[in-house]
């Protein structure tokens, strides 16, 4: 089995490279954001709960993205290697991540990093806005304050994995597919 992990900030292309990447390689693409957002649209009491944390530009807490990811794993033994995106986030949800594909006996395989500079995160965060309609996307305010949190709590796992020695670069400023040949190199 298979784990590979899309790091990111906001807006440098991890969904987009997913659906690219599952198409050509069949794994399981988990995007904790999009699994939140259900539970937003299904207005479930987590939903309710995450719902506002996500509208100002913060990170639920790591307990809950850790549960949906550990569920979809057990809920799929039968996949070829799943594709995290947006998860980790925060250095303990990548310990947790750690302990937990050890008792399922894998390891994390490769970290694919898309760079991307903070004033080309935010012109493509807002033109996002325009096309998905997300509301997280909607408030200049919002955006500078998911990108803070990229800073603060994200990219500390840069060094996180850069020292386990599966962490690659990919710059992210760049078109689709030139962004997706630099990425399928990195994938088995
Ligand atoms: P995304 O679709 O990955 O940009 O995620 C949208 C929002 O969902 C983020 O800004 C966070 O509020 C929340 N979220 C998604 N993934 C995580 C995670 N791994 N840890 C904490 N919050 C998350």
């Amino acid at each position: 089995m298979n784990y590979y992990i899309l790091l990111g900030p906001p807006g440098a292309g991890k969904g987009t490279q997913a659906k690219l990447i599952v198409e050509k390689c069949g794994y399981l693409h988990i995007s904790t954001g999009d699994l939140l957002r259900g539970e937003i649209a299904r207005n479930t009491e987590l939903g309710k709960q995450a719902a506002e944390i996500i509208n100002r530009g913060d990170l639920v807490p790591d307990a809950i993205v850790e549960g949906m990811i550990k569920n979809k794993i057990v809920e799929n033994p039968n996949v070829k290697g799943f594709l995290f995106d947006g998860f980790p986030r925060t250095i303990a949800q990548a310990e947790s991540l750690d302990v937990m594909l050890e008792e399922f006996g894998g390891k994390v395989d490769s970290v694919l990093s898309i760079t991307l500079d903070d004033s080309l995160v935010f012109e493509r965060i807002q033109h996002r806005a325009q096309i998905e309609g997300r509301k997280d996307d909607a408030e200049p305010a919002t955006i500078q304050r998911r990108i803070a949190n990229y800073h603060d709590k994200t990219e500390p796992l840069i060094s996180y994995y850069k020292e386990k020695g599966n962490y690659h670069e990919i710059e992210g400023n760049d078109t689709i597919e030139a962004v997706f040949n630099n990425l399928l190199p990195l994938l088995n």
